[in-house]
């Protein structure tokens, strides 16, 4: 086990990645560990333990993130999205802000989706999607995604079932599209249980200083929390290509979920290995014309 500061690195997509086939999310423990490493550390202290791995992580993610953001100055067009979908109360903004929190907001676009507004309702549902994609050396974050157009709407009804069951292949076509264009895609499932949800909701409502995250349509949501896991299931298993795959990480957690988040991204960008560019002029010339400049 590593000291507080030293990265301990396991391999944390394996553990993550959802498997071929369908998926059945109640076999997934939402308040399971998975792939966390062992020892007196985790243990005794989660909690402190995961704040500081998170910031140790934070500090490779960061100079991964510079280099991706040097690289697309010299034309390089790769650019990562971490997709974040959960139920309400499910921890996306904290993972936003423990996570994305670790690097340079210059490189950084983050960009949450509520309901359609009038403009965008006007449109293609991918139409407020393309838009918001990050462009060559940046990070983006989306907080909520295309996956509202077959999860909501599916639970709601508000398309037509043919319509909605054209939508899975149309959003592998879209994702392997942009996956081509230089984009590594990140789609991550914040899973959390029902009575976690509670408890958070709970939370909002005893807490003056937390009364602004409620929202009274939460509890209607809530009534409709197995059809919800229903379209998760389809969407995680219609859309898990080996070109954007989705992972779940159970968030419970709160602890878990930031070094398992964290953990994926600086996995990721690190298979991508961004470099600095060549430049494109002679560093010592230029050195020699300086100095002697006035
Ligand atoms: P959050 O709950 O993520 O903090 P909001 O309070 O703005 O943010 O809630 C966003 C709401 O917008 C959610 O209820 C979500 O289901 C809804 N929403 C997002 N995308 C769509 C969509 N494409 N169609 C209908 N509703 C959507």
């Amino acid at each position: 086990m590593p000291s507080s500061s030293e990265v301990a690195h396991v391999e944390i997509r394996d553990h993550l990645r959802v498997g071929p086939g369908p998926v059945d999310l109640s076999t997934i423990d939402p308040a399971g560990t998975p792939g966390l490493p062992a020892g007196k550390e985790t243990t005794r202290d989660p909690k402190l333990w995961s704040r500081g791995q998170v910031a140790a992580i934070g500090t490779h993610l960061a100079s991964r993130q510079e280099r991706l953001y040097a690289a697309a100055k010299a034309g390089s067009p790769h650019r990562l999205l971490l997709l974040l979908q959960a139920m309400d109360a499910g921890g996306k903004d904290g993972t936003v802000k423990h996570v994305a929190g670790q690097m340079n907001p210059l490189g950084l676009k983050i960009v949450s989706f509520g309901k359609p507004t009038e403009e965008e309702r006007r449109h293609h549902y991918l139409w407020r999607i393309r838009r918001a994609l990050p462009a060559p050396g940046i990070v983006g974050v989306f907080n909520r995604s295309q996956y509202e157009d077959v999860l909501v709407v599916r639970v709601k009804d508000l398309v037509a079932p043919d319509v909605l069951s054209k939508r899975y292949d149309e959003i592998n076509r879209f994702e392997n599209k942009e996956v081509g264009d230089g984009l590594t895609l990140v789609k991550v499932m914040l899973h959390i249980s029902k009575a976690e949800q509670k408890k958070r909701l709970v939370e909002r409502l005893t807490d003056p200083t937390k009364y602004w995250k409620y929202n009274p349509a939460d509890v209607d949501e809530r009534s409709h929390w197995d059809g919800y896991m229903a379209a998760y299931a389809a969407a995680l298993s219609r859309c898990n290509t080996d070109a954007a795959p989705w992972y779940v990480v159970p968030a419970d957690r709160k602890w878990y979920r930031n070094w398992a988040v964290a953990h994926l991204v600086w996995e990721t960008l690190d298979e991508l290995d961004p470099k600095y560019p060549e430049p494109d002029f002679d560093p010592a010339a230029e050195l020699a014309r300086l100095r002697a400049a006035k």
